[in-house]
């Protein structure tokens, strides 16, 4: 049996009636770049969110540079000021910090959960932090509820970045509604995927939904009147209608993976091999992760990985080198972050999906159950 990643083309085929309708109503209504294909989706995901506003843009990069642009032209933040932000993301959060000319701080996740870990963070507090942006890795929300006191007592904005945890919620408060601001990517293999590039912020902030509006639009508010030295960063009305499309059909397919998930927690068993830290099973912590990626550690990952492919079982890594030792970042590559090197050391994903099927999910378990790391 093989057993893909990631099927992207079964996603949509499952869906393809409604996509086709959806882009039929597009391209016949002649209206392709800010109309009410964005302006429809934009109030659903918002409100989905349970967030005031919604501002869709062309990527999670731009959600991300954009708000905190948007903070330095609200004068909320200047350029130097730090942001605190985990040392294992993936690098789109760590290059939204420095396109603004502030400073990332870099501070050690938690090795159970792989996101920030409030005792950490507070020790990471100077005179010149500004905001903490914690990332929802993997599918599960950080620990908002103590990052959130954490700010309020230092008097910081937060920007979650949750591109990879569309719908994970805390308390039914949801990933997009615990901070300042939120950026999301809709990039096809999110969760919430388009057919193409787009992103969105959330936030219920009145003021910074009306700088974002402008910024994402050459700075304009009025059509040839420009308040800032905006970018072109606008979600188009083709993807728009997509991603209504997909909206529908998210709960479930989170559903779907938590099942997944779940035959993996249960069924996976092999020292050589450590599980995600299952949220407990009462209800409220389940709903934390939406398993955007499975992903275990091996201190043998590359003997892990080969025998998983000899399996037909497709794995990848996220992420095989960390911001701090990538060429980009040289200045910091000579810094020690050991459980962010640890964890890129070892860890690997394994297929999860919203059309993986349980058959598909106990071949990984037999898979992983019959690796001999000795
Ligand atoms: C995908 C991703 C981004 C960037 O989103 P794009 O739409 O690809 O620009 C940012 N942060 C995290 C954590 C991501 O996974």
């Amino acid at each position: 049996m093989n057993v893909p990643f990631l099927d992207l083309k079964a996603i949509n085929a499952g869906l393809r009636a409604e996509l086709v309708e959806a882009c039929t109503r597009v391209i016949d209504s002649g209206w392709y770049i800010g109309g009410n294909e964005l302006a429809s989706f934009e109030a659903q995901f918002a409100d989905y969110c349970g967030a005031q506003y919604c501002i869709g843009v062309a990527n999670g990069l731009d959600a991300l540079t954009l708000t905190l642009r948007a903070w330095k032209e609200m004068g909320k933040i200047k350029e130097g000021d730090e942001v605190i932000v985990p040392a294992n993301t993936y690098i789109a959060s760590i290059l939204a910090v420095t396109e603004n000319r502030l400073v990332p701080v870099l501070v050690e996740p938690d090795l159970e959960t792989y996101n920030l870990c409030p005792s950490k963070v507070e020790a990471a507090i100077t005179s010149r932090t500004r905001v903490l942006l914690p990332v929802h890795l993997y599918g599960q929300l950080a620990d908002m509820p103590a990052l959130r006191e954490i700010a309020q007592k230092h008097n910081l904005l937060i920007l979650e970045d949750s591109a990879q945890s569309h719908g994970a919620s805390i308390d039914g408060r949801k990933a997009g509604n615990w901070g300042d601001a939120s950026g999301f990517s809709f990039y096809p293999g999110k969760n919430l995927g388009a057919l193409g590039d787009a992103g969105a912020i959330t936030t219920s902030d009145a003021e910074l939904a009306q700088t974002l509006k402008a910024l994402r639009n050459y700075g304009s508010h009025e059509k040839y009147k420009n308040l800032f030295p905006g970018v072109n960063s606008r979600l188009d009305e083709i993807q728009a209608a997509m991603l209504s499309v997909k909206l529908k059909h998210l709960d479930a397919q989170t559903e779907h993976r938590r099942v997944i998930a779940d035959v993996y927690l249960k069924g996976i068993k092999n020292p050589a091999i450590t599980l995600p830290a299952a949220p407990s099973m009462s209800a409220a912590s389940l709903e934390s992760h939406v398993w955007h990626l499975f992903v275990v550690r091996s201190e043998r990952r590359e003997l892990l990985q080969s025998h998983l492919a000899e399996q037909g079982v497709q794995t990848l890594i996220h992420y095989p080198i960390p911001p701090h030792r990538q060429q980009a970042y040289a200045e910091w590559n000579q810094r020690s972050l050991p459980i962010t090197e640890a964890i890129h050391e070892q860890v690997i994903s394994l297929p999860m999906g919203p059309t993986m099927t349980v058959e598909e999910a106990n071949h990984v378990v037999a898979a992983c159950n019959a690796f001999s790391a000795g």
